[in-house]
């Protein structure tokens, strides 16, 4: 019975997805002969081709990865791959903790190595073809290595964590795994900006005394405890452009990537950042984390139920190995499978962020400037090739933030009406 529910529901999920791709991409088509007029001044008809090729090509290669995931996933499931994993791990392995570690762990191991040509196709084929990619083959491979190497140091010992309880505390595990998981985040929240962040990139303390004065200006008008200004070299992978708040409490740090910086003049990155000050303002940050705790609650319980239940294994084409323990077994099948469930809630939640960009959108073009906010934003679609005209369901469905004329046209209302400047 659920198997026929899952089959079902991973058919709907990727004929939706395609369906959604597609009208992506002829919707883009459709418009790329012509600028919509709000944009006509400011972007190119060269620009604006660009942005719908780039956006074209990389929704293709969305198109084929999901297709093999989605084979991977009945690979794994109904086709015997997990189980096969399973007997395997379980025949060479004695040590109960170590054998399903091995065995979440080899899954994990299969999928990167699953994701890594599409990773290549996206970097150094359609990237490297439009002119953002910057990161060197070298740079490449010494990024993977330390993503690998973290992963191990930091979800491994998570992973044992979760492992152990379930084995030791058979009916109220999930509440302490949901424990150790709320200790786990706030940990990586804390060791990001201090020792993960500095791996990777090159901060240094912003040198420009005026754009300081003025960022420094604009927190105390927001009442935002400032713990410092970075710039980041992002230049070194990509010629994106971006900026980002990192650290809890009262230690809050703004990070610039140097290309943001290079970009947009001073009322821009001031109006750029008072969005994201935005989002604090209006509690979007905290009210996201608490969220993502409660939820994960909530499928922690489902798991510790659905781990009792033998016809979760079953029926997704597992047996579980008798007087041993299977919760390794449980965890993988459910992080393999919740996703083609969960995927119909994606509409919700990009309708939720939509209306909170709309919302610190508002709070820049109050404390800072809707017109500097809709420059840096032209420029900003400009440099990342973001599409002006995403076709309409398609966003509905996935954009976190709305289309670009919306937002615009949003913020024109502010535009007379502007305190601060
Ligand atoms: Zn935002």
């Amino acid at each position: 019975m659920f198997t026929i529910l899952f089959v079902a529901f991973l058919i709907a999920d990727n004929l939706l997805r395609l369906v959604l791709a597609l009208k992506h991409i002829i919707h883009i088509r459709a418009h790329r002969t012509q600028v919509p007029d709000e944009f006509a001044h400011h972007i190119s008809l060269r620009s604006h081709q660009r942005a719908a090729d780039y956006t074209i090509e990389r929704t293709k290669v969305a198109i084929v990865e999901r297709l093999v995931d989605s084979i991977f996933l009945l690979v794994l499931t109904l086709f015997g791959g997990l189980q096969a994993l399973d007997l395997f791990w379980g025949r060479m392995i004695d040590h109960e903790l170590l054998r399903q570690l091995l065995l979440i762990g080899s899954v994990f191991a299969l999928s990167a190595l699953l994701a890594l040509p599409f990773r290549l196709w996206r970097i150094f084929s359609i990237d490297e073809r439009f002119g953002f990619n910057k990161i060197t083959p070298h740079l490449f491979i010494s990024d993977s290595l330390k993503v690998l190497v973290l992963s191990l140091a930091l979800g491994g010992p998570l992973l044992a964590a979760v492992l152990w309880v379930m084995d030791h505390a058979p009916t109220l595990w999930p509440f302490w795994a949901w424990l150790i998981w709320v200790g786990f985040s706030l940990f990586i929240m804390w060791l990001f900006p201090h020792v993960i962040a500095p791996l990777f990139n090159r901060f240094e303390p912003l040198q420009q005394a005026s754009l300081q004065e003025r960022i420094e200006a604009l927190a105390k008008r927001c009442q935002f405890a400032l713990d410092g200004l970075f710039v980041m070299d992002g230049s070194k992978r990509s010629a994106h452009a971006n900026a980002y708040f990192t650290g809890i409490g009262k230690n809050k740090r703004i990070v610039f990537f140097d290309t943001l910086l290079n970009r947009l003049d001073e009322e821009e990155v001031e109006a750029v950042l008072a969005h994201e000050l935005g989002h604090f303002k209006h509690n979007h940050v905290l009210r996201r984390l608490i969220l993502n705790m409660v939820a994960a609650l909530g499928f922690l319980l489902l798991l510790g139920w659905l781990s009792q239940q033998v016809w979760f294994y079953t029926d997704l084409g597992v047996i579980p190995q008798l007087g041993r323990p299977n919760n390794g077994l449980a965890l993988i099948l459910f992080f393999l499978v919740m996703p083609v469930f969960t995927f119909w809630l994606g509409p919700l939640f990009s309708l939720m962020s939509r209306k909170d960009e709309y919302q610190a959108d508002q709070f820049a073009a109050e404390q800072s400037s809707a017109t500097a906010l809709i420059s840096a934003l032209v420029k900003l679609y400009d440099d990342n090739a973001a599409t002006l005209t995403p076709d309409p369901a398609h966003s509905a469905f996935y954009d976190s933030h709305p289309p670009a004329l919306l937002r615009i046209e949003h913020l024109k209302q502010y535009v007379d009406q502007n305190p601060a400047t």
